[in-house]
């Protein structure tokens, strides 16, 4: 079982040895190279290959055809599609004594901004993605100037920075930021030049970048707030994609493992008190160390802190970390934030390493948990923002609080500007998985996915309304009847069986929650699975503190009361998932009686601009 396109490594290799414009006709030529230079039988020889029991499809082979997720996919695609790149890249010419017309960008992106030019590379990245995804050639061609043009600022020296302010305060945090730009834009839009430069932004970040890797409370160090033990991540791709071992070494030194993976892989909760989203992104770092190098103590930190932010960081939506820290366990701190503060969850930076963690650990365990969790922080914190503002106003915390509303971050341009492009971009790479003998359904949306069965071409066609419904189907296209297993995810949150249909009739297969199913048949062209996930009402207390303070669920959703009035800061609103019934008026919203007073719930991301109450005093029984 293979993916039409290449998994990552495979495609960074083809992609060095092809010419631009070859590349630029289309993924296909690459992934044909790919198949016939790289034998299935050769590529699970490799170390590689023997710690991930899934693999991921390119963004190109997975296509979103519609739902919510494709639709958010759409609108921020435009909204990034639409960016004045003169102004993208004007602090950057600045600096370079080049001419720089348009407007200054303002908040944290100016030159003595928070963070001077520093969401650039990611809004390159998730640019780049959405190329691969949908072949737009207006996007592709957007990624090719933004290099460029940024390209045309570095000096003799290899200085690259927009402002010293940015070389002196997070030297590390923004070179994270350009390299995955830089290295997206080379693997997926094809820009032949992105890769030398992306060696050059490191050469010429060296001389800024402290020893090792600090953490914030660590002193003495050479600014509060970077993050060079978010590096490793993307300093391991640039030794792959770039074969330079010198890269590989660089990343090792900027692992964070006297403070927190030993500690971590020793069972040692050390998260509280850290800040939140940078160390689950640190864990990702740890998850492409275990990736590349092989050491299972990478692999044992990123599970045990995945474990602990599951069990005591984690609110009902997924998100995790009030005033972007991860709290003490065990003393109801969760509960205590929800009227202490507004901001209770980073959300599109949170969202984003969140889902390249649970990427990971699909990849190396093939545990259907991970992809349940993958589901509930997609649904319920990153698909619930407000579209981004072209003005660089965009949404940052989900507020969980009593009464609450969502806003946009005061200050424009913040770190979330960038990251909401890219997470949302991974929806596509978060739906499938391939193994040596099937596909892994992961997601529940509208799609696509172009595969190769022992070497058959084949597609699989996903049509659903989920979550307004709880049925999808996946209908098969091969070229050829062939023998394999379509593995689809039962999620842990289902209180009944799922069921399971080929071609309409009833099929006997194992699926217990928190499982992938295994349904293996000889498939043939227009078969279709059809899956019924039983919703059901069901609560989720804040913590063992608060047992009666309690979000409600439908099925994978995190419902929030409407309408809510505020004195309930002081006097928790009443209800129990058994008290819910779904309204007949329209889909997704659901209605509470108590004491002659009736409460309206939707899902979080159905929120706009609406008072709403998330956790609520659970009724006795
Ligand atoms: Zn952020």
């Amino acid at each position: 079982m293979r993916p039409q396109r290449l998994k990552e490594q495979d495609h960074m290799r083809s992609t060095r040895t092809i010419s631009r414009r070859r590349f630029l006709q289309g993924m296909g030529a690459a992934a044909a190279m790919g198949r016939q230079s790289i034998p299935t039988s050769l590529r699970a020889q490799t170390g590689r290959s023997r710690r991930e029991k899934l693999f991921p499809f390119a963004y190109s082979d997975v296509k979103l055809t519609g739902g919510a997720l494709g639709a958010q996919l759409d609108r921020i695609h435009a909204s990034y599609q639409g960016l004045d790149e003169d102004r993208l890249l004007k602090v950057y010419r600045q600096r370079a004594g080049l001419p720089a017309p348009g407007e200054d960008m303002g908040g944290w992106y100016d030159a003595e901004g928070f963070g001077p030019g520093q969401v650039l590379g990611q809004i390159i990245s998730g640019l780049a993605r959405f190329y691969s995804e949908t072949g737009n050639p207006a996007t592709q061609a957007k990624v090719e100037r933004l290099v460029k043009g940024f390209g045309a600022t570095l000096d003799a020296q290899d200085y690259w920075y927009p402002s010293l302010k940015a070389s002196t305060a997070s030297a590390a945090y923004t070179l994270d930021k350009i390299l995955i730009g830089l290295l997206d834009a080379g693997r997926f839009a094809g820009v032949s030049q992105a890769l030398e430069i992306a060696r050059r932004c490191v050469n010429g970040s060296i001389r800024y970048l402290p020893p090792r890797a600090y953490e914030r409370f660590e002193a003495p160090k050479q600014a509060v707030y970077d993050e060079t033990y978010t590096l490793p991540e993307n300093l391991f791709y640039l030794g792959e994609a770039s074969n330079d071992p010198a890269f590989r070494e660089l990343a090792k030194k900027y692992l964070m493992d006297a403070t927190y993976f030993d500690p971590l892989s020793r069972g040692e909760n050390v998260l509280p008190g850290l800040h939140a989203y940078s160390h689950v992104n640190a864990l990702c770092s740890a998850a492409r160390a275990y990736l590349v190098l092989g050491e299972s103590k990478y692999l044992e930190a990123v599970r045990n802190a995945w474990d602990m932010i599951e069990s005591a960081q984690s609110f009902a939506s997924g998100g995790w970390g009030p005033n972007e820290e991860f709290v003490a366990p065990g003393k109801g701190l969760l509960g205590e934030s929800l009227t202490k503060t507004h901001a209770h969850f980073e959300t599109p930076c949170g969202s984003y390493a969140h889902s390249k963690l649970a990427r990971y650990l699909l990849r190396f365990t093939a545990e259907a948990r991970y992809g349940d969790s993958l589901e509930r922080v997609i649904y319920n914190t990153i698909l619930g923002v407000k579209d981004p503002q072209a003005d660089g106003h965009v949404f940052y915390y989900s507020d969980y609080h009593p009464a609450a509303q969502k806003t946009y971050m005061q200050e424009k341009w913040p770190c979330c500007s960038g990251t909401t492009p890219q997470v949302v971009a991974d929806y596509a790479i978060g739906s499938y998985f391939w193994s040596e003998d099937g596909i892994y359904v992961n997601l529940f949306t509208p799609s696509e996915v172009n595969c190769r069965v022992q070497r058959v071409p084949a597609k699989i066609i996903q049509t659903t309304n989920y979550p307004e419904s709880d049925t999808t189907e996946l209908r098969v296209e091969i070229a050829a009847p062939c023998e394999f297993s379509l593995y689809v995810r039962i999620p842990g949150w289902l209180k009944s069986p799922a069921q399971l249909a080929v071609n309409g009739k009833s099929i006997d297969v194992e699926a217990a929650p928190r499982t992938f199913a295994a349904v293996r048949r000889r498939w043939q062209t227009n078969d279709a699975l059809q899956i019924r996930f039983p919703f059901s009402f069901w609560g989720l207390p804040i913590d063992e503190q608060h047992p009666n303070l309690t979000a409600m669920m439908w099925g994978p959703l995190m419902l929030v009361a409407l309408d809510s009035p505020l004195v309930l800061a002081k006097k928790p609103m009443e209800a129990s998932p058994a008290g819910l019934r779904a309204t007949a008026s329209s889909p997704l919203t659901f209605e509470a009686t108590r004491e002659a007073e009736k409460l309206r719930f939707v899902p979080f991301y159905r929120v706009r601009d609406e008072v709403y109450t998330t956790y609520v005093q659970q009724q006795p029984a």
